[in-house]
């Protein structure tokens, strides 16, 4: 079987990136923040601090994720339901990066992960995919952009979806989020030691995906 891995901080364009390489090459995408957005929301929504350890670990036995490919898009479902729109709140995005700091949801998420890898070829995006999940993957990718390029395409992002985006608090978050997935002690973002680091800060999508594309091509 064939597996990509692909790294990197929040907000680099991983995901729209893996989305269409994945179909590019007819691979399967696996998103892994959405897994721990989905838990992260689970937590929001029980009223439960992220940041609780023991709080969060006791929410594990009443969550079951399920990953369903519809008409080619790829949703998750918590409990049956549908959250793949829910999940892409800020607050949301921030409530993942603190329970994916706890031991238990990393162990809870680890199994489902490798298990997807196992048996197609899959193309899988997250921070520890490299690392830790798939460590022999057959390519593996860390894509960057600096902080401050990611808050513009953000703001741009949320500006387009017609919300409010103040370029300050953007740029503030984003650098909590890697402060943050960058310094835990469990499975900390980082470039694996045989990644090939792709840095999009001066290049549009478009040219990140050939770039990534070529790159891909080259060691398959
Ligand atoms: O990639 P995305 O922004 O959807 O991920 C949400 C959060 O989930 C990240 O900030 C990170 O803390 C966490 N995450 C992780 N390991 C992964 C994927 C995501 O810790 N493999």
């Amino acid at each position: 079987m064939i597996s990509i891995a692909i790294d990197g901080p929040s907000g680099a364009g991983k995901s729209t990136l893996a989305r269409r390489l994945a179909a590019d090459l007819g691979y399967v995408y696996v998103d892994t923040g959405a897994m721990y957005r989905s838990i992260g929301l689970y937590a929001v929504r029980c009223g439960v601090d992220p940041h609780d350890a023991a709080a969060v670990e006791a929410l594990l036995p009443r969550i079951k994720l399920e990953i369903r490919l519809l008409e080619g898009t790829q949703h998750i479902y918590l409990n049956g339901e549908d959250v793949s729109e829910a999940i892409r709140a800020e607050a949301i995005g921030m409530a993942a990066s603190a329970v994916s700091a706890h031991p238990a949801v990393r162990a809870f998420l680890l199994d489902t992960q490798r298990g997807l890898a196992c048996s197609q070829n899959v193309l899988m995006d997250g921070r520890d995919i490299g690392t830790v999940v798939l460590p022999d993957a057959t390519v593996k990718i860390y894509l960057t952009a600096s902080a401050e390029a990611r808050a513009d395409r953000r703001c741009r992002e949320l500006r387009q979806k017609g919300q409010d985006a103040v370029y300050e608090t953007v740029l503030a978050d984003i650098r909590q989020r890697d402060d943050q997935d960058m310094h835990r002690a469990i499975a900390p973002l980082k470039q694996a030691e045989d990644a090939i680091r792709i840095d999009t800060s001066e290049i549009d999508f478009d040219q990140s995906f050939a770039l990534l594309r070529r790159t891909i091509l080259e060691h398959i």
